[in-house]
């Protein structure tokens, strides 16, 4: 390549999609930079058991799986550099990208930015957020629940796999949902509503969340959505479920997105944006299969295009 200081590839993101493309495109000598943001490893790293990545009949722990891929990726010589992208100028080529520190150049980028926990934006939430009783992952914070009572908020897959986890620690698990049948799968479902601990409160929407004056989680407030009756549920942990945002500010005045911000690909690829040499991977442009194999197969998917569309274009 020409110019030493432009980059032949920069991946953004450290998840599935990311790490999954650093390997392919490390293993075709493009020594790729890899960004890592406030979440190294991703969402996985705040999961227990990985039960349905192929290859693992015994289930995998999340951190160990994500760390695995760590290590491949720097085996076939991935940079990996701590940097948020602030913007990107994609106009012209080299592209760009800014960090608080400096602006990348670079001729193509791999956007695997993931998403992040949503929030239901009830009273007392934000305020009793981190360490005071509400939270979005029971992996990390489920421990601390041991023998008290703790409602998980949402009917998916995630909210599911949350209460099932702290019927570990908790002594009830109340599993707040807004309609009367749960979206996860029936596998999940039916291990959530016939589990001894877990207390399905079904129709209702959280509230508020009570105990800011004393700082710590006291009870949520519930409405049932079928009678608006209201009450609480006194309780110590609230762990919200509801699903997630794509992480995609920084790239959404250059690329098109849809309406919750997930990025848009072009017609006929999973991977192919309109920009040439800018691709996208894993759960910030997939709002519907969302899993760690599916993100792999897109951080796959767009180091095999990055490495033609290099190979193409060379200088
Ligand atoms: P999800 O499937 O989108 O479910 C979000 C849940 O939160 C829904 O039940 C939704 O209710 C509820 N909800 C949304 N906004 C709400 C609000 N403001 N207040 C109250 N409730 C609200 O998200 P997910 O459970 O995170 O799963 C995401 C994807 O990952 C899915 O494809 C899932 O299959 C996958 N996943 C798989 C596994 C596994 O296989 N072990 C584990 C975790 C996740 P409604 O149902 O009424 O819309």
């Amino acid at each position: 390549m020409s110019n030493s200081s432009v980059e032949n590839v920069v991946i953004v993101g450290t998840g599935c999609a990311g790490l999954t493309a650093a390997i392919y495109t490390g293993r075709a000598n493009l020594s790729p930079l890899i960004l890592e943001g406030t979440q190294p490893g991703g969402q996985l790293t705040t999961t227990s058991e990985v039960e349905n990545f192929p290859g693992f009949p015994e289930g995998v722990d999340g951190f160990h799986l994500m760390d695995s891929l760590r290590k491949q990726a720097t085996k076939f010589g991935t940079r990996f550099e701590q940097a948020l992208v602030t913007g990107v100028d994609f106009s012209s080529q080299p592209l760009k990208l800014h960090t608080a520190e400096r602006t990348i150049e670079t001729r193509a980028v791999i956007i695997a930015t993931g998403a992040s926990p949503r929030l239901t934006g009830v009273p007392g939430e934000k305020e009793l957020y981190g360490g005071k009783g509400v939270t979005t992952c029971a992996t990390c914070d489920g421990a601390f629940y041991r023998k008290m009572d703790v409602a998980v908020i949402g009917g998916g897959d995630s909210a599911c796999e949350e209460a099932l986890f702290l019927t570990r620690f908790a002594s009830k698990v109340y599993l707040v949902h807004r309609r009367d049948s749960l979206r996860a799968s029936k596998i999940m479902a039916d291990r959530a509503t016939s589990h001894p601990k877990i207390e399905m409160v079904w129709d209702s929407a959280p509230v508020a969340i009570e105990g800011v004056e004393a700082g710590a989680v006291s009870g949520l407030r519930v409405k049932n959505l079928k009678t608006n009756a209201e009450k609480v549920l006194p309780l110590k942990g609230v762990f919200v479920a509801i699903g997630h945002q794509p992480n995609t500010k920084p790239f959404q005045t250059a690329l098109p997105c849809d309406e919750n911000g997930y990025l848009l690909p072009e017609t006929g690829s999973q991977v192919r944006t309109k920009i040439p040499g800018v691709y996208v991977a894993g759960d910030c442009a997939d709002h519907v299969y969302r899993q760690a194999i599916t993100a792999a197969g897109m951080g796959c998917q767009a180091a095999i295009e990055t490495e033609r569309w290099l190979a193409e274009h060379e200088g």
